[in-house]
């Protein structure tokens, strides 16, 4: 399993990425959902400071504290810097929680910022278009890999074998960053640049009628739909939809399928848990 996600736009949304043990964002719920399973987490990354993001993670925070499960691994929390909201809720947060077993990190990030989560991952933030007054995060993590040098890109197997031998392993390989994953957190369409390579894509779709956004701070179907046809991903999760589509899902998903007949396409539906 790779993901566990719940997401219910306005209600809560939180996204672990088991490979890394990663959450993305910490809405309510999250602790007695995912049970003794928050003691593997050691980083989470918030986008944005809307209470459907955070509001579990007091909850969280407490739990881990207090469960039965190892305090041994660190908990990491990286978030928007400068973002208000989030810097006064850390700060309750703190103050209420000041006799922690375990060490607690509030980790600050801007769009420079370049986090390591593995010795072959890290993850870099985007700004997104959600709310002007703030800045908001999607995140796309990266795996450091070797291909072929591009000039031996046509040589046989037998070829490659007898070069590597002769010029060294090292010499026939060149690095490459993969874009793995890429989140979009709340937002408009993310630019194409942060979608275009990655292997999955979770995007939002609040909306999948046009005519039901009233402000233009969330996706519509039509909009994430002309994204999809222009990136590779081969994986895209659809999250944070209204429960105003509840009876839709499914009929959607199905279109969805059909009109993308080369990718996988998963929506989450908002009233369950999605283990993919
Ligand atoms: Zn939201
Ligand atoms: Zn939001």
């Amino acid at each position: 399993m790779e993901f566990i996600i719940k997401s219910k736009a306005l209600y809560t949304t939180w996204v672990l990425y088991k490979p890394d043990r990663i959450l993305f964002d910490v809405g309510e719920g999250i602790s007695s959902s995912l049970g003794n399973k928050i003691y593997a987490i050691e980083n989470i990354f918030l986008t944005h400071s809307h209470i459907d993001h955070i509001s579990g993670l007091w909850g969280f925070i407490n739990t881990r504290n207090n469960a039965m499960g190892s305090r041994e691994k660190p908990l990491n929390i990286y978030y928007p810097e400068n973002s208000e909201q989030i810097v006064k809720y850390i700060s309750f947060i703190k103050n209420m929680n000041n006799r922690l077993r375990y060490s607690l990190n509030f980790i600050p990030i801007n769009l420079k910022s370049v986090i390591e989560i593995s010795e072959t991952r890290y993850i870099k933030p985007f700004k997104t278009r959600h709310t002007p007054s703030e800045l908001t995060f999607g995140y796309q993590i990266f795996e450091k890999r070797k291909r072929l040098k591009d000039e031996y890109k046509y040589l046989d197997q037998n070829s490659i074998i007898e070069l590597s031998k002769k010029i060294g392993k090292d010499n026939i390989s060149q690095r490459y960053d993969a874009n793995i994953l890429t989140i979009s957190g709340d937002s408009l369409p993310i630019p194409l640049e942060y979608a275009e390579n990655c292997e999955i894509l979770l995007h939002e779709c609040t909306f999948f009628k046009e005519e039901d956004r009233k402000i233009r701070n969330h996706t519509s179907l039509e909009e994430l739909k002309i994204l999809i046809k222009n990136i590779n991903a081969k994986k895209i999760i659809i999250y944070h939809v209204s429960s105003r589509y509840n009876s839709i899902i499914k009929s959607t998903e199905e279109k969805l399928k059909k009109e993308f007949s080369d990718k996988e396409i998963y929506i989450v539906h908002p009233e369950r848990k999605l283990k993919l």
